[in-house]
């Protein structure tokens, strides 16, 4: 049967190299950069220009294979952003490795479990958490541990790269379209873990192609960037890291978010671009700091990873005098992008924005699996070739997330207008199912958050024998509130199936993962363990 409502992406069709793997892609036009800087810590000002990242790579490279490290191995990096980080992922591809990101808040438990998974023998931590990274050590018995900074008995990644960079060789046999790059984990904040994302080269190298197309395009010159989004998640290693490098922009990254230097390096280094997380547009939405900077470098800002409300996007535009605000989408399994909004549509931003090029995306009934018309809600699917090559060594979840035709499920559930513009309600998964009828925690989120004593916000859905679930929030207070006024507030906004009928705690924080989600998970055991105690 044909399908009756597929989304062609409006744009034209971009030109996406086959032939070459990430080093010689995205490194392409270090040379040229030469001596402009490519990427500073914004704590300690250490910088590295894109000469220095052109002649680390290949010390790292040529000390890497000396090391006995070959193409197919697996490298694990454990660390926050830093400098360096790009170099050992490009010294790993351009011998035909593997890289396996790891979050740097994981325990060592979580890193031996990810490596184990992946096999990988090779780790490099941060000085930050080498503790951890050495009694993984103790268990795993890796080839080979090294550190960003000093820890002692542990190799230094500076020690390690001290090397006249003879032995490195690209490797000329890799297939760009089948071998795997990157092994990005997907833990599950937003659904069951599934273990590593197998990217491959050219899943890499086609997501850049159409992130630039002009009508899109990420950053529209070299100006500084913010990089403070972590590179072990795929959102901040492509978007930012590789497409910055590749575009030969300045990179501001950060060890970890400290308000004041985020704010200070904007004025200092003049950031244009700044691609952001939810969390962050209610930072810059609520903080008194704002106008402490000078903030008016920062021209563009775009958001990803959860939902972001019209509201407050506008809110932060009008606050910091921003001139583009907009919504990217997508997730690990994209590489990461399927949507972006357009450099020229102001008034969508509502939006997760339009299909990228060379993708097709549709939203799908979720009972029944077929495609749906125009502003009708289903679970939003997508193809093109970013799609992931599946998940390492789980056949099962690949074949249920990817199908026979080739469509990647998303877990989303969305709708689209007639001009083509995507709108994400939320997670199929967290949907309130109250009564039948299904409430997106994000709508009640993006109301609570316009009250001024609301400094954050989580909804969920609290277990109810009659009902099934009940809307309930978790507030951090910046004022004084009351859990009846609260809840009286969002009455008077919504209709009544979104009443809090599940109630209203208060937090002193709302637990998120590094990518700017909410974890759920967290807060539906905290019910949980409360109620059990009663
Ligand atoms: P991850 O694999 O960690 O990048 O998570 C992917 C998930 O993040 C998606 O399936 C969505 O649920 C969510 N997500 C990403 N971008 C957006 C967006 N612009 N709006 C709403 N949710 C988003």
């Amino acid at each position: 049967m044909a399908e009756e409502h597929i989304i062609s992406s409006p744009l034209s069709n971009v030109f996406i190299p086959s032939h070459l793997n990430i080093y010689q892609f995205f490194c392409e036009n270090f040379d040229q950069y030469g001596d402009k800087p490519a990427i500073t810590d914004a704590h300690s000002g250490l910088t590295l220009t894109y000469k220095m990242l052109k002649q680390q790579i290949r010390q790292c490279g040529s000390a890497l294979r000396r090391a006995g490290f070959k193409k197919g191995d697996i490298f694990a990096i454990y660390s926050p952003n830093h400098p360096q980080y790009p170099v050992l992922i490009f010294a790993v591809a351009a011998i035909g490795g593997i890289v396996s990101t790891i979050n740097p808040l994981f325990t060592a438990e979580e890193v031996i479990q990810q490596m184990k998974l992946s096999s990988a023998k090779y780790l490099l931590a941060h000085s930050s958490n080498a503790a951890n990274a050495i009694k993984v050590d103790k268990t795993l018995n890796l080839r080979g541990l090294y550190v960003f900074g000093e820890e002692k008995g542990v190799t230094s990644f500076d020690t390690l790269i001290q090397d006249d960079g003879a032995f490195f060789k690209p490797d000329a046999t890799i297939d760009p379209i089948n071998d795997v790059v990157m092994l990005p984990y997907s833990s599950g904040t937003t659904g069951i873990p599934k273990g590593s994302v197998m990217l491959t080269h050219y899943n890499l190298i086609a997501n850049f192609a159409q992130l630039i197309h002009p009508d899109v395009k990420v950053f529209d010159s070299d100006a500084p960037v913010l990089a403070l989004l972590p590179f072990f998640h795929i959102y901040g290693l492509v978007v930012i890291l590789l497409a910055g490098l590749r575009v030969g922009a300045h990179l501001i990254s950060y060890l970890r978010f400290e308000p004041e230097v985020f704010l200070q390096s904007i004025e200092k280094y003049k950031i244009k671009y700044a691609p952001l997380v939810p969390p962050l547009y209610v930072f810059l939405a609520k903080t008194p700091l704002v106008e402490k900077y000078d903030l008016s470098s920062l021209q563009e800002t775009m958001c990803g990873a959860a939902p972001l409300d019209y509201d407050l996007s506008q809110t932060v535009r009008k606050r910091v005098g921003l001139s583009l605000v907009r919504q990217v989408y997508g997730m690990t399994e994209l590489s990461p992008l399927s949507h972006m909004g357009k450099r020229s549509d102001k008034d969508k931003l509502g939006a997760i924005g339009i299909v990228v090029p060379n993708t097709k995306a549709k939203v799908v009934d979720i009972e029944t699996g077929r495609s749906l018309p125009e502003h009708q809600r289903g679970e939003l699917c997508i193809r093109g070739p970013q799609v992931m090559k599946g998940y390492l060594r789980n056949k099962e979840a690949t074949d249920r997330t990817i199908d026979k035709d080739g469509w990647l499920h998303t877990g989303d559930i969305a709708y689209y207008d007639k001009d083509g513009y995507f709108y994400v309600v939320d997670r199929l998964k967290e949907l309130i199912k109250y009564k039948g009828h299904q409430v997106a925690p994000a709508e009640l989120e993006a109301l609570l958050l316009t009250n001024p004593k609301v400094a954050d916000v989580a909804v969920i859905g609290r277990p109810d024998d009659d009902a099934g679930e009940l809307p309930m929030a978790f507030i951090v207070r910046s004022g004084e509130i009351t859990k009846q006024e609260i809840i009286d507030f969002v009455k008077d906004n919504v209709n009544p199936q979104k009443y809090l009928r599940g109630g209203v705690e208060f937090l002193d924080i709302i637990p998120k993962s590094a990518s700017g989600k909410i974890l759920r998970n967290q807060l539906r055991k905290r019910i949980k363990e409360s109620t059990s105690l009663h």
